[in-house]
C-alpha cells in the first residue's frame, strides 16, 4: 500500500531562530490525517531541526546532496554529511534546482545513485513548463525526465523513492494545476512505471503534487485517487496553513 505524504519545502527561508519558533507551531497543531509529514528547512539548520522534531511524527528531510562521497566540492553537502546529523531523506531535482544551479537530468541520476547507495530515501521532483504544457508536450517531458534520471535503477530501489510532480508554471504563481490536470498527469506516470517495471512498482509508488497547493485546494487535488500527497512551497511556512493541508487527507 503507497503512503500519504505531505512535505513542506522552505526553500531559502527562515534562519535558526525561526527555524526554531516555526517547529514550535508545528507541534502544537493536532493531526487528524495519518499522512506522513516532511518539513525540508536549509541545510544549516537540518541538525537542529531533528533534535527539535525528535519526539514527534515530523520527519526532517534535506532540500538537496552532492552526487559525490565527499571531496573538493566547496559549498556541497554530502549523504553522508546529512546521515550524520539525523537525515534519511532528500529532496531531488527541484525545479529551482533545476533552472537555477543547471541540474539536469543526467546529474540527478548521479545524485539519486548516491542518496540511494548511502540508504536515503529520495523524493524526486520533476514537472514541465507552461511553453511544454501550451505545445501538449507536457507527458513527453515529464516521462523523459524520469526515464533519464531513474530508469536505469531496479525495481526493488523504488521503495526508496517518492515521485513528486510540480507543474513549473503552477510553483509559486498561486496558478495550481487542476485537479483533473494533476489526476491526468499522475495516472500518466503510474502508467510509465508500469510499462517499464511492474503493476506492484506503479501500484506501490506514492506520488505527490506540488504547485500552489494551498488550504483551500488541497481537499479536491489529494481527493485523486492518483494523488498520493503533496510538495507544498509557501503555504508550508505557515503552521496553521500546512496542518490545514494535511488534515485534507
Ligand atoms: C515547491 O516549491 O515545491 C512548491 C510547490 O511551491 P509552492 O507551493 O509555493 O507553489
Amino acid at each position: 500500500m503507497r503512503k500519504n505524504i505531505v512535505a513542506g519545502n522552505w526553500k531559502m527561508n527562515n534562519d535558526l531562530p525561526q527555524t526554531e519558533a516555526l517547529i514550535a507551531d508545528l507541534l502544537k497543531q493536532n493531526q487528524t490525517s495519518r499522512a506522513e509529514v516532511m518539513i525540508a528547512p536549509t541545510a544549516v539548520n537540518l541538525f537542529q531541526a531533528f533534535h527539535n522534531t525528535i519526539n514527534s511524527n515530523i520527519e526532517v528531510v534535506a532540500q538537496n546532496m552532492h552526487f559525490a562521497e565527499n571531496g573538493a566540492y566547496t559549498g556541497e553537502v554530502s549523504a553522508s554529511m546529512l546521515k550524520s546529523v539525523g537525515i534519511n531523506t532528500v529532496i531531488l531535482g527541484h525545479s529551482e534546482r533545476r533552472a537555477y544551479f543547471n541540474e539536469t537530468d543526467e546529474l540527478l541520476a548521479k545524485k539519486v545513485d548516491t542518496a540511494l547507495k548511502n540508504d536515503m530515501r529520495v523524493i524526486f521532483c520533476f514537472g514541465e513548463e507552461l511553453s511544454d504544457r501550451k505545445a501538449g508536450n507536457e507527458e513527453k517531458v515529464v516521462g523523459n525526465q524520469i526515464k533519464n534520471a531513474l530508469f536505469h535503477l531496479n525495481a526493488s530501489a523504488f521503495k526508496n523513492i517518492v515521485l513528486a510532480y510540480e507543474p513549473v508554471w503552477a510553483i509559486g504563481t498561486g496558478e495550481t494545476a487542476s485537479p483533473e490536470q494533476a489526476q491526468d498527469m499522475h495516472k500518466f506516470i503510474r502508467q510509465t512505471l508500469n510499462t517499464k517495471y511492474s503493476e506492484q512498482v506503479s501500484q506501490d509508488m506514492s506520488i505527490l503534487y506540488g504547485g500552489s497547493v494551498k488550504p483551500a485546494n488541497a481537499k479536491e487535488i489529494f481527493g485523486k485517487p492518483d494523488v498520493d500527497g503533496g510538495l507544498i512551497g509557501g503555504a508550508a511556512l505557515n503552521a496553521e496553513d500546512f496542518y490545514a493541508i494535511i488534515n485534507a487527507f
